[in-house]
């Protein structure tokens, strides 16, 4: 293997772009060192590539960041005490947020927008990297700094958004970056959550591993679990849509549990099971092996909790702290609490259910590698 040393964005053209690998987080284009030399680009086709391979300084950066490389894998594993098959965890249960008002917006039960209600209102961050709907079924990466901002961000979307160019884009990314997150102070941005997938909130623990500028304003990750995500012309075009008779611009509110649900504005939902949607899948999804989110502070999820309620893993310290905070202000409450089934929905349950999904996203991960080796 080549040393830290010896890597370029050929490295990550030749093991992860070509091979169908990437999944078009932008993070290689954001925070590449020679990013203001203009090295580097997002293509037309949304994959990255070389703007002008001269300008590249063969420093490695982009590659030891990408999601889809392996060479941090261990020091990140060992930096967060990474367990089979889930990561490290200290708790599971089922929670909600307590507003109704976030509620009535929110996929499950609108705790990852409380809990970042919670740190703006006790100024524990600046802002949050959140995806603002753009209708039901658009997003687009914002920087949320109001409850109202991150209201108008509540709910999920499957397809495609990118965080981490949004982080590049405001803070920028190469050296002379420090200047600019000072000038910055203006904007009183200087400690910022993130909501994302797995893909997502590995790169920005690979940047945090490696003391990249501007992850460091990062302090606190909410990871969302994620079997897969789809682009909206593939679900449209699909047979999938056909046989299900689905029109896409009927769709009201799309929630993945242990099927993809569709809502529509006529109040029908279809139960579409995740098998069926694999069809319509990136490549580099199927390629993925952390179901849940494996390397963030919090872990949400809908699966195995009733419907209004999110599941909840809290991983590292900052993680309890701030749960525990956000829960003693009484932005969020706990199953427990309220009128749920707690006898049913209880620890074990959450866990088996999401140690399941883990575990075949990992075998799907490892089928899908080895195929592409032969
Ligand atoms: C691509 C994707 C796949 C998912 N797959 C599963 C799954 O297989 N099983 C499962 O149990 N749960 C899955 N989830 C998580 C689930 O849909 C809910 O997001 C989670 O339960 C939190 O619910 P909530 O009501 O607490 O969040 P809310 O309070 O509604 O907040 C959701 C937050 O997620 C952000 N967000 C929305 N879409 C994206 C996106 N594409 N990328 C990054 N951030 C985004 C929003 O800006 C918002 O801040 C997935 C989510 C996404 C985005
Ligand atoms: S300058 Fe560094 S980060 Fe940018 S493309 Fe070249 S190797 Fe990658
Ligand atoms: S996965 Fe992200 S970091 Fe890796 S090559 Fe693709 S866009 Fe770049
Ligand atoms: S499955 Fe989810 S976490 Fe994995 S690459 Fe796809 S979007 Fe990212």
């Amino acid at each position: 293997m080549k040393s830290k040393k010896e890597l370029s964005f050929d490295n990550l053209l030749d093991e992860v772009i070509h091979k169908d690998l990437c999944n078009r987080c932008g993070g290689c284009v954001s925070f590449c060192s020679a990013n203001n030399l203009g090295a580097l680009k997002m293509g037309k086709d949304g994959f990255p590539d070389y703007t002008d391979k001269d300008k590249c300084l063969e420093c490695g950066i982009c590659y030891l960041i990408c999601p889809k490389t392996r060479i941090l894998e261990e020091e990140l594993k060992r930096h967060y005490d990474w367990k089979y098959p889930l990561g490290h965890w200290v708790d599971i249960f089922s929670a909600r947020s307590t507003d109704k008002e976030v509620l009535n917006v929110a996929t499950d039960g609108g705790v990852v927008t409380s809990i970042l209600i919670y740190l703006l209102e006790n100024k524990v961050i600046d802002g949050a990297i959140v995806s603002k709907r753009m209708g039901p079924l658009g997003r687009k990466p914002i920087i949320a700094k109001t409850r109202s901002d991150l209201i108008d961000a509540a709910g999920s979307s499957f397809f495609e958004t990118k965080h981490l160019d949004e982080l590049g884009n405001i803070y920028s990314t190469s050296f002379p970056i420090i200047k600019v997150i000072k000038e910055s102070a203006s904007d009183s941005m200087k400690k910022l959550a993130i909501v994302g997938t797995a893909c997502q909130i590995e790169a920005i623990r690979k940047m945090q591993l490696l003391n990249i500028v501007p992850s460091n304003l990062i302090i606190f990750t909410i990871g969302l679990f994620c079997m897969q995500c789809f682009t909206i012309e593939d679900l449209s075009k699909k047979n999938f849509a056909k046989t299900h008779k689905i029109n896409i611009n009927d769709i009201e509110k799309v929630n993945i549990k242990d099927n993809l649900i569709l809502k529509m504005k006529s109040n029908i939902r279809f139960y579409i099971p995740l098998e069926e949607i694999e069809e319509i899948a990136r490549p580099a999804c199927l390629a993925c092996n952390d179901f849940s989110n494996e390397f963030a502070d919090i872990s949400v999820g809908g699966v195995g909790s009733q419907d209004g309620y999110t599941t909840v893993m809290i991983r590292t310290s900052i993680g309890k702290q701030v749960y525990a905070e956000a829960l003693y202000q009484n932005y969020v409450e706990n199953s427990q609490s309220s009128s749920y089934d707690s006898r049913k929905v209880n620890e074990k349950h959450l866990l088996n259910i999401i140690k399941d999904f883990a575990v075949r996203k990992k075998i799907r991960s490892e089928k899908r590698i080895d195929s592409m080796n032969k």
